[in-house]
């Protein structure tokens, strides 16, 4: 479980790298940094995690995990924005090669972690989810509601971005 002080994004931009690398995003614009730096904050990404978020703050087995194999997590699953993006080197047939705080956007990510986004990054998905659920119907009843017209343009039905 993570811990430490709640610090807004305005003092986490203040902060140095090193104190952004170990700071974990647990809401729109709030991060917890960790008063005492030390091996509990140490939690590298893996895109083939070993460890998935439970919450905000703490982290849970996906799979058992070795004695001596390294516990870590997908840094998708807690960040929301770019405060530690990096180049990744996971090693795994799943990596993504680049860390972003974009990342959450990802539909493989979704199924492949459903439930194991840190809630307020679910909270996004949620509503993207249901954004194109509803565009996607809307532009059914646009077609459907349409006059037949030799000279209409093909409506492009069951494309999903
Ligand atoms: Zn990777």
């Amino acid at each position: 479980m993570f811990g430490g002080d709640v610090v807004p994004r305005e003092d986490l931009a203040r902060a140095g790298p090193d104190l952004r690398r170990l700071a974990l995003q647990v809401d729109e614009d709030l991060y917890v940094v960790s008063g005492v730096p030390g091996p509990g904050d140490w939690f590298n990404h893996s895109c083939e995690p070993n460890a998935a978020l439970r919450g905000q703050l703490t982290l849970v087995a996906r799979r058992a995990i070795r004695r001596g194999e390294e516990v870590c997590y997908d840094y998708a699953m807690s960040d929301g924005s770019s405060y530690d993006e990096f180049t990744c080197g996971c090693g795994s047939a799943l990596c993504r090669g680049r860390v972003t705080g974009d990342d959450w956007r990802l539909p493989e990510l979704w199924a492949r972690y459903g439930g194991q986004f840190s809630p307020y990054l679910q909270r996004r998905i949620d509503a993207l989810v249901e954004g194109r659920a509803r565009a996607r119907e809307e532009l059914g009843r646009v077609a459907h509601g349409r006059p037949a017209a030799a000279d209409a343009e093909p409506m492009p039905l069951g494309v999903a971005p």
